[in-house]
């Protein structure tokens, strides 16, 4: 908890935590973190993407390797849990392990990935993406806010840009990636669970509607002659809302709205929103998603206001494996709790990691779901929970070898 608070402190702006990708606030948090895994006889190395990796070796020197990891960046005006607790609870793990004198039959590497947020280029997942071996080199060129792009932003930060395809994983046989984090959302609390073990990480639909009406004169254009564009956008807003609420495990929203000309006295002309879905199951969501564009077809055709409708990304569903995901539920029992399952709504490395290796996600209860925010919160006993029942699979995983 108290290297949750060092890390927290690691911040691009001074009154809030903003840990973007290859930033000196990142800088920081790798200094930090490296110091405190070598205490652990852990051999640290950074990659070109800039991901943290910390090695505790198995007893022989051989064998097949473990990683347990999750994300050290973070969104802006971020809680200090999303991301650095599951790097942190991994390292309390191997700590344990180090200060028993105990080594496992299989190496442990422990990963504080470089960028899931994506908050500097937009683009997620850069680090478990190289890690995998799923890095798109067309990012590369990508600029930042300020025009940097992320190649010089790698070379900044002391990667080689050129040579990424080096950090796809290549040391021999691996055993899975585990992650923890916290829940993000309110199910655990709901149910009074420190923890729970999750199935799948829901896939996501993200869609582009504009609405095209008329643009006119506020005080000239007669009630009944308007193609108002923002009011069928507003009535979609609302069937978004009533379509997802009756269907269960599905969520949607709209986030953005751009409403042009928007002025105060311009009957708007046209209106440019997002539509995000999620749902456990892809062709729930993907019907849904179907469905909710109908609805917006509906909308324009009944007020005679034209819809472009595009699709700006789609992500499957990412089941957690059925091996790992097992030995956590028996760890989370063993440990005392009943194994709760639940599916997450966010995405997560674990969703990536997935096309390298089985993959398996331990959740902390967080205080009112609260996350992306200064207030996000967990208990010291439900994060000493998360340790023991980490710590407990290690154990089972060591014994099943
Ligand atoms: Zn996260």
């Amino acid at each position: 908890m108290e290297r949750c608070d060092v890390l927290g402190a690691c911040s691009e702006e001074p009154e809030q935590l903003t840990r973007p990708f290859a930033s000196d606030a990142m800088r920081r948090v790798h200094e930090h973190v490296a110091a405190w895994m070598r205490e652990s006889d852990l051999a640290v190395r950074r990659d070109n993407i800039g991901n943290l990796r910390g090695r505790y070796e198995s007893a022989t020197g051989e064998g097949s390797t473990l990683l347990i990891g999750s994300h050290l960046d973070s969104v802006r005006g971020a809680g200090k849990y999303d991301g650095p607790l599951g790097v942190m609870v991994a390292l309390a793990a191997v700590q344990r392990l180090h200060d028993k004198g105990a080594r496992l039959p299989f190496a442990i590497e422990v990963v504080g990935f470089a960028d899931e947020e994506g908050l500097r280029y937009g683009t997620p997942y850069l680090g478990s993406r190289a890690l995998a071996g799923e890095f798109d080199l067309a990012d590369l060129e990508l600029a930042d806010a300020k025009g940097v792009t992320m190649a010089e932003a790698i070379t900044s930060f002391g990667g080689d840009a050129k040579r990424l395809a080096d950090d796809r994983w290549a040391e021999g046989e691996l055993l899975g990636y585990v992650e923890v984090h916290i829940e993000q959302g309110p199910v655990l609390e709901a149910r009074d669970k420190p923890v729970g073990v999750v199935s799948a990480i829901a896939g996501q639909s993200r869609h582009s509607l504009t609405f095209t009406g008329v643009a006119a004169h506020a005080g000239t254009t007669p009630m009944d002659s308007r193609k108002d564009a923002l009011v069928a956008a507003s009535m979609f807003v609302q069937a978004v809302e009533g379509y997802a609420g009756s269907h269960k495990g599905l969520v949607a929203t709209v986030g953005q709205l751009a409403v042009r000309p928007g002025a105060a006295n311009v009957v708007p002309g046209e209106v440019t929103l997002s539509l995000d879905v999620r749902h456990a199951d892809n062709d729930i969501r993907l019907l849904a998603s179907e469905r909710l564009i109908d609805i917006a077809q509906e909308i324009a055709n009944h007020r005679s206001i034209a819809l472009t409708n595009n699709l700006i990304s789609q992500n499957p569903t990412v089941p957690c494996s059925p091996g790992p995901t097992a030995l956590l539920a028996r760890a989370v029992e063993a440990v005392g709790y009943p194994s709760l399952k639940l599916a997450s709504g966010a995405g997560h490395d674990a969703a990536v990691m997935a096309g390298l290796t089985e993959v398996a996600m331990l959740f902390v209860r967080c205080k009112g779901g609260i996350s992306h925010h200064p207030d996000e919160s967990v208990t010291e006993e439900d994060v000493a929970v998360a340790i023991d029942v980490l710590g407990k699979f290690l154990e089972l995983q060591a014994a099943s070898l």
